[in-house]
């Protein structure tokens, strides 16, 4: 009896072992990434994408994309489909911040960890947040519109009301235009938010405000690039250029600021925020400790209130660009755009 229960508690140990063995940590070789975007709209989100993929190729490890082309009800569904298809990890850039929540609570279900990506999931129990500073894009882009003009009616245009980063702009816009609204040297004539950052909103939105004041229009402050388009094109519609920022270093928009119809953009380094994220979804997929797997040149870490907790969060610094260092930073350090494409309407 007792050779019995040492042969079974033997073999009961050594099944134990063999189990805790395969179960743990795993080789990059066999993790499988999930990737979640809210659009593809703008011209960013398609390289960021092109990037994951190119990361995990050179990894060697599986990558699954989702994208949920401006349907937060679709977004819920693509990432109940990739925690169903077996993903370590899950790369979400939300849609609608406050519609994100199930996302977070099927994933952990599944036991599977959720990296915010660019755009923050609010009210949740989201592990990780990787991110631009916001508010201070905000910040940069109206320090470029009164450093032209700080005088006259403005036209105020606010991304996406359900995208969180819409609302940290907005609040460092408002931070640098408050004083000079308080004082009446500015007067907001149209504050609109932009539905889903859509170009064709903005020109709506300007168009308003220029039939609004008789064509009296003496900036726009506009939240992105895709945004600011849209402006433009109704601007000059009336025959008019007046400061206006955007953010992203689209290719367009990096041609109106040499062309002269857009003052500034806000370059976002976005192979530095890509690569953050692919190296803390693996080191969360191959258990390695997460605080130290990004590299410290790429940002730094802090900590983010999502309204439900303080969410560890990795920050990459953004960079104002004008006509005078838009050549230097984008074309010759960082090769974002080739000379030939940004110069390529001008003589
Ligand atoms: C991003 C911007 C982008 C916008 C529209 C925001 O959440 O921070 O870079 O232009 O979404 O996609």
């Amino acid at each position: 009896c007792s050779f019995v229960l040492t042969v079974f508690l033997l073999f009961g140990c050594t099944e134990k072992e063999s189990n805790a063995a395969s179960s743990g940590p795993k080789d990059i070789k066999n993790i499988k990434v999930g990737v979640s975007v809210g659009h593809t709209q703008e011209e960013r989100w398609q390289r960021e994408i092109d990037m994951f993929r190119a990361y995990a190729k050179e990894h060697g490890f599986e990558l699954l994309v989702q994208s949920a082309e401006n349907n937060a009800q679709k977004q819920v569904s693509q990432c109940e489909n990739l925690i169903n298809q077996g993903i370590d990890v899950l790369i979400l850039q939300s849609l609608d911040a406050s519609a994100v929540a199930p996302i977070i609570t099927s994933a952990h279900d599944a036991g599977i960890k959720v990296i915010s990506y660019d755009r923050f999931a609010l009210n949740c129990d989201l592990d990780y947040y990787v991110t631009f500073d916001s508010f201070k894009v905000g910040v940069t882009q109206a320090n470029f519109v009164i450093n032209k003009v700080d005088k006259g009616n403005f036209i105020w245009l606010k991304g996406a009301a359900e995208d969180n980063n819409a609302h940290l702009v907005a609040a460092g816009q408002k931070s640098v235009l408050q004083p000079y609204i308080d004082r009446g040297d500015i007067n907001i004539v149209l504050e609109q938010w932009c539905r889903g950052w859509d170009p064709n909103e903005a020109l709506k939105n300007v168009e308003n405000g220029l039939t609004l004041t008789n064509n009296d229009i003496q900036a726009v402050i506009a939240s992105n690039d895709g945004t600011a388009g849209g402006a433009i094109q109704a601007l000059a519609a009336q025959g008019l250029n007046v400061p206006i920022s955007g953010q992203d270093a689209d290719l367009a928009a990096c041609q109106r600021i040499v062309e002269g119809t857009q003052t500034g953009t806000v370059y976002k380094p976005l192979a530095k925020l890509n690569r953050a994220a692919m190296e803390l979804a693996v080191a969360i997929a191959t258990g390695k400790d997460p605080q130290s797997s990004i590299d410290s040149s790429l940002g730094v870490w802090t900590t983010l209130d999502n309204n439900y907790k303080q969410v560890d969060s990795f920050s990459v610094d953004v960079i104002a660009i004008d006509k005078d260092n838009l050549y230097d930073i984008l074309i010759a350090r960082d090769k974002f755009h080739t000379l030939e494409e940004v110069y390529k309407n001008l003589p």
